[in-house]
């Protein structure tokens, strides 16, 4: 039996005339870190947005099944109570409410009190900076500040599955860092993660296996240690 969360099949989109993603294949198996990696406009948020439904008017064929059903015409709530957390780019905080109720807001599928409590905690722990700004809009945070919320609000959730869309953007490399700290901590308790990332090294050295996207085709996948060894990742996407 397949262990699939997530299986896209000949998955096509296009914004009128422009064929961002032409006919892939891509699979995240449970408990797996998947990064999806490439350069400027080779179809990666545009992948994401197809497996979530939150296209803009355009044309999408292929399919998409997320623990075995397909997703077509799920609202952003059916994501949620079906275990599907997204932090977009540019993050999608809701920027005039508190850092708490923002992180209440991602557990509204929940009603253990004294769990979400907890998790608040420890979101809290892990981004100090965030509890002392507990109580602060959320749109006057920095970008940094604001890719933890999102985070820490996805992952109140308890999401089966993880969808981030360049976490390392806009931020210093302190705070990518400590971001990536994260993904790492949060793949080994056993969340499964697909990682839109251009920071391809970092990308690759936390994931389990990879796909590089190149102007809307996947044009390689493999375990992600033999990629970051591959002579034509190296040259084209580490730098090398
Ligand atoms: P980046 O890393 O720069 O975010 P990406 O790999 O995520 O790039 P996409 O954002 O998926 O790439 O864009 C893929 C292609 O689709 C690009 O050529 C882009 O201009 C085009 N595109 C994306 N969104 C739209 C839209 N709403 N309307 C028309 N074209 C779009």
């Amino acid at each position: 039996m397949s262990d699939n969360v997530l299986k896209v099949s000949g998955l096509k989109v296009a914004y009128g005339g422009i064929k961002a993603v032409k006919g892939i294949d891509l699979e995240v198996n449970q408990g797996e870190l998947v990064a999806l990696i490439g350069a400027n406009g080779a179809g990666k948020t545009t992948t994401l947005k197809a497996i979530t439904g939150t296209l803009p008017p355009c044309k999408v064929e292929g399919t998409v099944s997320y623990m075995g059903e397909s997703l077509k015409g799920s609202k952003s709530f059916h994501l949620v109570e079906k275990k599907l957390a997204m932090v977009p780019e540019g993050r999608g905080v809701f920027t005039r409410m508190s850092i708490q109720e923002n992180l209440m807001m991602g557990a509204y599928t929940r009603d253990d009190k004294a769990g979400i409590e907890a998790d608040i905690a420890k979101w809290f722990d892990v981004f100090p900076r965030l509890k002392e700004r507990a109580a602060q809009m959320a749109g006057t945070l920095s970008g940094g500040e604001q890719q933890m919320l999102a985070m820490a609000r996805a992952l109140m959730s308890h999401p089966k599955l993880l969808l981030l869309d360049e976490p390392s953007m806009g931020l210093s490399p302190i705070m990518v860092e400590k971001i990536f700290e994260v993904i790492r901590n949060v793949s080994k308790e056993g969340i499964t993660i697909l990682l839109v990332e251009q920071n391809a090294k970092l990308a690759l050295q936390a994931a389990h296996r990879g796909y590089v996207m190149d102007s809307g085709h996947i044009t390689m996948t493999g375990n992600a240690r033999d990629m970051l060894d591959d002579p034509r990742v190296k040259a084209a996407y580490l730098g090398e």
